[in-house]
């Protein structure tokens, strides 16, 4: 299809190529017009030789120029493509700095602010994702990484528990022993959290003194033994002056039935949490003792 009028004005419009060519083309020919201008006005002759070569002349020089341009517009193009690819892609700017002129210069500094605020946003997210306090994810990392683990599991049916577990009677030992007390007890929960569990768990402090652990590939009964592994593992923890047992936890466990989401998720296990406090905390309970209850 040939190009219209208004597709070459486009061109034209969005190819900084393009302008800087045509503004060369026109002005290579310049003194060929200029000649033939002068000629044409019949102030003058000139032998058909001379105008021959004038003309070969100006081929020739119009042909250097525009390669010339093109290789001097080379890295600018680059940067082009790879700010493009970047925008639609992201991931990092692969720019090599071949020059030190102002295409150069203007490419370093691209590379670098890139380069900056990637890191910069790597680390809001990971600020935004992570619980200062235990190091383990917040609320918001578990949302953002369940959802693919939902996804793997109803693609491969394979079943995925949730543990949920809240301190007992935290308020006392803050109470008793100070805030800062409270917090090296969460600290040393989130350490023993991260040393139960295998690679591919998800752990989260979901806000307070309450925790969720997501198991991949976990039954119910598997998710159960785990969660009373940790139950144990808790109630053995010493934090001088807190004496071997004075640290507890009440666990609730829910497996996921296809096309939960984890809204639900947290909820049927937040249900069995509180059965475990009804029943005298420090245990476990999970939703086949909630349909007892009820
Ligand atoms: P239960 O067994 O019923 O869960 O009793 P509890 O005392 O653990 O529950 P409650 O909800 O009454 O109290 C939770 C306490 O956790 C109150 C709050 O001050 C404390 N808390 C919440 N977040 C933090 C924190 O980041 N650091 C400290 N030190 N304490 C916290
Ligand atoms: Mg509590
Ligand atoms: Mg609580």
């Amino acid at each position: 299809m040939t190009p219209t009028p208004t597709t070459w004005l486009r061109m034209f419009r969005s190819s900084l190529t393009l302008k800087i060519f045509s503004l060369c083309f026109v002005c290579v020919h310049i003194p060929l017009i200029a000649v033939i201008a002068y000629l044409g006005s019949g102030s003058g002759s000139a032998p058909v030789s001379l105008l021959v070569l004038l003309l070969i002349a100006t081929v020739v020089g119009t042909g250097l120029c525009l390669c010339g341009l093109w290789w001097l517009i080379r890295p600018l193009r680059n940067l082009a493509a790879a700010v493009e690819e970047y925008q639609a892609h992201g991931g990092g700017l692969d720019l090599p700095v071949n020059s030190s002129d102002e295409i150069g210069t203007l490419t370093a500094a691209v590379a670098t602010m890139v380069a900056r605020m990637d890191g910069a946003v790597k680390r809001l997210h990971h600020q935004a994702t992570t619980d200062a306090l235990t190091g383990l994810g917040n609320r918001r990392w578990l949302g953002e990484r369940v959802d693919d683990e939902l996804g793997r599991a109803s693609r491969q049916a394979e079943p995925l528990s949730v543990v949920l577990f809240d301190l007992d009677l935290f308020k006392n030992i803050n109470d008793s022993h100070g805030h800062d007390m409270g917090d090296k007890v969460l600290t040393a929960v989130g350490q023993l959290v991260r040393t139960h569990l295998r690679r591919y768990d998800l752990a989260a402090r979901m806000g307070g003194e309450e925790f969720c652990v997501v198991l991949p590939r976990t039954r119910l009964l598997d998710a159960f033994a785990i969660a009373e592994r940790l139950r144990k593992a808790l109630a053995g923890l010493e934090i001088p002056p807190l004496p071997r047992g004075d640290i507890t936890a009440s666990f609730g466990v829910y497996e996921a039935a296809p096309g939960d989401a984890l809204q639900h998720m947290l909820s049927m296990a937040d249900k069995a949490l509180y059965v475990a406090k009804n029943n005298g905390r420090n245990r476990v309970a999970d939703t086949r003792q909630l349909a007892q209850q009820s």
